[in-house]
């Protein structure tokens, strides 16, 4: 019985969006689930956080989970080649995203490892540790438990195409290798730390095979994504395309 109530107020609610869209009132507004997939540094992160922030999206870093399991098992010297290792650090760990002030905080097992999940020792051995099937199929699971009740953006590898496959937007996000290493580079010198131009163009690419090029839910396009190449577009360009696809997804 209360499930034939609840189809007619979804029946109700439908039709008034329909009458409201076709007197071209598009101010009824679904929280649709906003899935980013894209290689490494291509800006997904960065234009996700302003497009969430614009709409009151939750945004969801999902890269960051895998570097967190990262330093876990670099600071236990587990053997990242290692699936059923790298499955059972995962069973035994807490995962946390929290919102705060300044940004996403990730937490490990109670810490806010936010700092250290950036470390270059993580960034090079991170797409090993992701690389694992049965490991992945737990994240996978809770990511997609995160994203559930919809209102978010995600960003990742395999969000379109395993997380989020029903997602009502779906966008491909990236940019020449070049142009990905010269942002790292001054983002880099921003922040004070010593990097090379041609080392960061290396491990880009060296990430972006291994991410392409495993067997488990490797990065490529879903066949509903759009594409958005962002090597020519700034921040705020970048921002306002994806926030022009949202808003024609959500009416
Ligand atoms: O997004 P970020 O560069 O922080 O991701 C770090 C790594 O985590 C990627 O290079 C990839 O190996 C892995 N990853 C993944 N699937 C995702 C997100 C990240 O395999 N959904």
């Amino acid at each position: 019985m209360s499930f034939s109530i609840e189809a007619k107020i979804r029946d109700s609610i439908a039709i008034c969006g329909t009458i409201l869209r076709k007197k071209g009132l598009n101010y009824v507004k679904k929280k649709i689930q906003i899935a980013i997939d894209g290689p490494a540094g291509a800006g997904k992160s960065t234009i996700a956080k302003i497009a969430a922030e614009k709409l009151g999206y939750t945004y969801i870093d999902t890269g960051a989970m895998y570097r967190a399991l990262t330093l876990k098992a670099l600071r236990q010297s587990i053997d990242l080649s290692s699936e059923d290792q790298v499955t059972a650090l995962l069973k035994e760990s807490t995962i946390e995203l929290k919102p705060s002030e300044n940004g996403q905080l990730v937490f490990l097992d109670g810490e806010n490892v936010s700092n250290e999940i950036r470390s270059n020792e993580v960034t090079s051995n991170v797409s090993s540790v992701a690389a694992h099937a049965s490991m992945r199929e737990i994240m996978v699971e809770l990511q997609f438990e995160m994203a559930v009740k919809g209102g978010v953006i995600m960003d990742g590898r395999d969000i379109g195409t395993a997380v989020l496959p029903d997602a009502e937007l779906k966008i491909f996000m990236s940019a020449t290798v070049e142009e990905r290493a010269r942002r790292r580079f001054e983002d880099n010198q921003k922040r004070g730390i010593e990097s090379s131009f041609e080392s960061l163009k290396e491990e880009i690419a060296l990430r972006d095979k291994k991410d392409s090029e495993r067997k488990a839910s490797p990065l490529v396009q879903a066949e509903d994504a759009i594409f958005v190449d962002t090597t020519s577009m700034n921040i705020e360009q970048a921002a306002e395309a994806i926030l022009k696809l949202a808003s024609e997804r959500m009416a």
